[in-house]
């Protein structure tokens, strides 16, 4: 009878804190995290409706935010103020030199117990076009600075600088167990648009795929600017955001059946051979949905240049030193 006691104050305790997990001190209004789904990186090596056949297992009105290219202060300090605020746990996809750069702003991501993954060590453009050891030791070099840093190794989580894949080099990724992230949804934020056009065309894309990756960099201003209004609408109506970790040895893998990783969107973009192709698909959008000319579209500029341009590393850091 005891022992029964003990049991139901144990579940009382557990309902308490899934309670107080689930609110935000001092922001009633937050967003918040509505779940955490655990991956394990050698089942899922790469994700992404962008460029892959499988995503994430959302469901439908779920978001996962995911940000590159920093740290760089005082922009991520700003983006993690924002994710404090509203209780909203992400991914950093971290670069190494920045990361030894600015240890303080990993630590602090660290602390906010959100996941960090790798970018490389100096986020090079020509990742693609070297053979697999030279790019593999740009990624060994980008995991070992925030290693160093944050004094265990990141999440196996990484991200291809300017998402320029090849079959290669995923193929290397995957062996080394590491889970290539792309995205399900972009938001031109690399480009030369507003907060106010960020902040459009990511919402006009999640809500065109309903559930997804959302790729953004917490080393623009004009980022830093929209994800409040952004987080903001995207809980009026009704989306939430999920946090991914990866599978330890502790914390088991979220039970999901296959089809739950294929994605929805899939068959409505090209499965493309390189990310140009699918910048293509994805920055052609009519008028109608951007609110103007897309000033990034493929119209205006060969596909070739229309890949993603996250600025290089060095190049943001000379402008922002601090
Ligand atoms: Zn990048």
């Amino acid at each position: 009878m005891q022992s029964l006691k003990s049991a139901i104050v144990a579940v009382a305790v557990l309902m308490a804190g899934a309670a107080a997990a689930s609110e935000c001190p001092g922001n009633p209004n937050a967003i918040g995290t509505s779940r955490t789904i655990v991956v394990d990186p050698i089942e899922h090596s790469q994700l992404g409706s962008l460029q892959y056949r499988e995503s994430l297992p959302l469901e439908d009105h779920e978001v996962v935010l995911t940000f590159d290219d920093g740290p760089l202060p005082p922009k991520t300090n700003h983006v993690l103020d924002t994710l404090a605020h509203e209780c909203v746990k992400a991914t950093f996809f971290l670069v190494g030199e920045m990361a030894t750069n600015y240890p303080d702003v990993v630590r602090r991501i660290e602390a906010a117990g959100h996941t960090i993954g790798t970018h490389t060590q100096s986020h090079p453009f020509w990742f693609h076009t070297v053979p697999v050891a030279k790019a593999d030791e740009e990624v060994a070099k980008g995991i070992a600075s925030v290693t160093s840093v944050l004094g265990g190794p990141p999440a196996p989580f990484f991200r291809v600088p300017g998402l320029r894949r090849t079959d290669t080099m995923e193929r290397h990724l995957a062996a080394e167990n590491l889970m290539t992230w792309s995205a399900d949804f972009l938001a031109d934020d690399w480009t030369n648009i507003g907060a106010a056009q960020v902040y459009a065309r990511a919402l006009r894309r999640i809500e065109a795929n309903r559930k997804g990756i959302l790729l953004l960099h917490d080393i623009q201003a004009r980022t830093t600017e929209a994800l409040p209004h952004l987080l903001h609408e995207l809980k009026r109506r009704g989306y939430h955001i999920v946090h991914v970790v990866p599978a330890t040895p502790d914390r088991p893998k979220t039970t999901t059946v296959p089809s739950q990783w294929i994605s929805a969107s899939h068959a409505r973009q090209i499965q493309p051979a390189s990310f140009a192709d699918t910048n293509a698909a994805v920055l052609a959008l009519p008028e109608s949905e951007t609110g103007q000319a897309s000033p990034a579209a493929p119209s205006a500029e060969p596909l070739g240049n229309a890949a993603p341009r996250c600025p290089p590393a060095k190049q943001e850091r000379q402008s922002n030193a601090v």
